[in-house]
């Protein structure tokens, strides 16, 4: 249970004064609905309010604070005119601009012949001096309060900065004392303040660099997030390597059935890998590994090989996939082989009910299935095997780390298999994956053509659709995946039906069009139709399912490239090139082209290999830019920006485990209070693995 003295901390956000249930949404959107979320809400910058010229001194572009005598109010005379309000000093006169002004406010807000302190950024404008929509104006008694230093927040659509600076300090009010958590003589070396201190500074910037990321309080809070994240992982897998394995071992004759039903022969790489699993299946340790392979690199046939140790072992394997469409593509690869080696297989999702569902349920506590695949549905109570030995989890981002628990629960000393098919560069694996062994599938299976990919300006967009038309009288099957406009789903959809509209008028009426609001079995069935040729051109938000084969699409083409994280943009064009034929990506990106993003679009004209895109996405993010990891669900970082505090996250791994070999239960004074951190970053779900949780 989490410890009383964090309840204020969790409170909502409407504990904290001035906050009402107006501005609560606001601030859920903003950094979260708790307490808690605002303590994380960090500055991004600072304005230096301190500057105080006199108006004739005034420069342009500069942010001020001036001690002015109100003169005259020059009300709006039309609603596309601004209310002017002209005041001075004994140097000049400058206006004040309000777009929309209320009068009965500014006029109550600036008396005609008063002095008042007047904050914000000076502009020179037609040869008058200008400060639209001042950020203060305060009588000449609070002069000091406006002469500062103050943060800058990232806000949104009805948070004024004024607004949340109030609320952080608020919430900063609502700090505990708490135990400190990290180790006495790290603290001295590194030079870090208290975790109380720490916050206390990076919300009170003295200046931009101490708004920036490198300080050593900034350094402390994304150390503390680190360690509260690799703590977590690690008490995980020790929960799981405290429940002991068993040793699997097959007697190769299922494997060989498929081995020679299989119309190729295994990658080198999918040699070794296998090779790895069977090592530790058979070991008296659970499994707990990774299979990392590019979309295309025979995962599933490896899984597969390893579920039937399992099986010649007498026991039974399940194998878990993210939707209903990839277990049943697993399904359909499967299960003609496994007719061939005379296996048992089963398919349970959310759409099986009733008698059906039952009658499935009832073979596998019997035994008489030996591998079931499916989807969530497997996590359902009563589901009941009678001998779990092997899970599969494949794309397992879009699992959480308690149902991997929850799936080894239903079996005893199951051990875990994880695929997936994000290229993540090792640092970042640390943080999804804590210290998972880890098998790389980092060979393509022989024959893939390479996928011709070209980056376009959209300007040309007329004439590229022009040549997807030729392809697709050629035969081909087409991606076409829409912009992904980070603040709204709504706009998504919007671009996306626009351009099947678009491509419809063109193209005809076999253009299909699939997006995230849409029922799971809509998508589903628009999916089929493109998967059985039935459609050309698949029109898709960024739904497009992670995984989905359909090995006839020879063309993605991409709108707006240059939005789309690199991870994401190399698992999207994964989707084709998976044939035999020649293939092609059409990278389409629009004006203005930032630096970084015109470096992503070169590296994916240059290379198809994963991990190289995945180190370079890496090296490239800057400012906390998390660049398609959002996409991917690896874990996201509130304060830990891993371009710039990656180092840090060895050493958070290297303590976790230290702590946990001396104190395992987390007993000790310092491991009570390592307690309190990983409640507050809400890793809840570990502290109970702990016995004395
Ligand atoms: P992943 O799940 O890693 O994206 P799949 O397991 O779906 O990839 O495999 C992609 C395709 O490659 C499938 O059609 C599969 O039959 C084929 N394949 C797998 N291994 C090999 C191999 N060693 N040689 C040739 N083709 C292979
Ligand atoms: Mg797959």
């Amino acid at each position: 249970m989490r410890p009383q003295s964090l309840f204020p901390l969790f409170a909502p956000v409407t504990s904290l004064p001035g906050v009402g249930p107006r501005l609560a949404p606001l601030y859920e959107k903003l950094a979260g609905g708790k307490v808690v979320d605002l303590l994380w809400h960090l500055p991004s910058g600072v304005i230096d309010r301190r500057f105080a010229p006199k108006v004739a001194e005034a420069p342009d572009g500069k942010v001020a604070t001036l001690v002015l005598r109100v003169d005259a109010h020059f009300p709006s005379d039309s609603p596309k005119r601004p209310y002017r309000v002209r005041l001075a000093d004994e140097t000049g006169f400058l206006h004040l601009v309000f777009f929309h002004g209320r009068e009965d406010w500014l006029r109550q807000q600036l008396p005609v012949g008063e002095t008042r302190v007047v904050s914000g950024m000076v502009e020179h404008f037609n040869n008058e001096i200008q400060i639209t929509h001042p950020d203060h104006i305060v009588p000449l008694s609070q002069r000091d309060e406006v002469m500062t230093v103050e943060p800058v927040y990232p806000l949104t659509a009805g948070l004024t900065g004024r607004l949340v600076t109030k609320s952080v300090k608020a919430a900063l009010a609502k700090v505990p004392d708490l135990p400190e958590w990290q180790d006495p003589a790290w603290l001295a070396r590194q030079h870090w303040p208290s975790w109380h201190q720490a916050l206390e500074a990076v919300h009170a910037p003295a200046d931009e660099y101490a708004a920036g990321q490198d300080t050593p309080a900034r350094r402390r809070l994304a150390f503390d997030e680190l360690l509260a994240n690799q703590l977590a992982l690690a008490m995980v897998r020790a929960q799981m390597r405290r429940l002991k394995g068993r040793p699997l071992t097959g007697d190769g004759r299922l494997r060989q059935k498929v081995l020679a039903a299989l119309p190729f022969r295994l990658t080198g790489a999918q040699a070794r890998s296998l090779g790895e699993i069977d090592a530790d299946m058979a070991a008296p340790i659970r499994m707990l590994r990774l299979l990392q392979g590019d979309v295309g690199s025979g995962k599933t046939v490896v899984a597969l090989l390893a579920m039937l140790s399992a099986v010649e072992h007498g026991a039974q394997a399940a194998m878990m996939a993210p939707t209903e469409i990839l277990a049943r593509q697993h399904f359909a690869t499967i299960a003609p082989l496994a007719e061939a080696a005379g296996l048992r297989l089963a398919l349970l999702t959310g759409r099986d009910k009733g008698k059906a569902r039952e009658r499935i349920l009832a073979a596998l506590a019997a035994g008489e299935v030996d591998i079931l695949l499916g989807t969530h549905a497997l996590f359902q109570e009563d589901v009941a095997f009678k001998d779990l030995a092997l899970a599969v989890i494949d794309e397992q981002h879009r699992f959480g780390v308690h149902q991997r628990l929850e799936l080894a629960a239903k079996g005893t000393a199951v051990d875990m298999l994880v695929m997936t098919a994000t290229p993540i560069p090792r640092t970042l694996l640390l943080t999804a994956y804590g210290d998972m062994d880890v098998s790389r599938l980092d060979e393509k299976p022989p024959g893939r053509k390479p996928v011709d990919t070209r980056v376009v300006p959209l300007a040309r967009l007329d004439e590229m659709a022009a040549a997807v038309g030729r392809a697709i009288a050629g035969g081909a099957r087409v991606y076409w995946v829409c912009p992904l406009v980070e603040e709204s789903e709504t706009s998504d959809l919007a671009a996306a039906e626009e351009r099947h509209r678009h491509l419809t008028e063109l193209f005809g009426d076999r253009v299909g069009l699939v997006h995230g609001r849409m029922k799971p079995t809509a998508k589903d069935a628009v999916m089929e139709r493109f998967a059985a040729g039935a459609l050309d051109v698949l029109v898709a938000t960024t739904v497009i399912e992670v995984g989905v084969d359909v090995p006839a699409a020879t063309v993605m083409v991409i709108e707006h490239a240059e939005r789309f994280g690199l991870a994401q943009l190399h698992q999207l064009r994964g989707r084709v090139g998976r044939g035999d034929k020649d293939s092609r990506c059409l990278l389409l990106y629009g004006h203005p082209l930032g630096e970084v993003a015109k470096a992503r679009l070169e590296i994916m004209r240059a290379t198809e290999d994963g991990f190289a895109i995945a180190e370079e996405d890496l090296r490239l993010r800057g400012g906390g830019e998390m660049l398609g990891t959002r996409q991917s669900g690896l874990p996201e970082f509130r304060l830990a920006d891993l371009a710039i505090h990656g180092e840090l996250l060895a050493a958070a791994r290297d303590d976790a485990g230290l702590v946990l070999s001396r104190d395992p239960d987390l007993q000790s004074p310092r491991g009570e209070s390592l307690r309190v951190l990983l409640y507050l970053f809400e890793r809840d779900a570990a502290v109970r693995t702990l016995r004395s949780g």
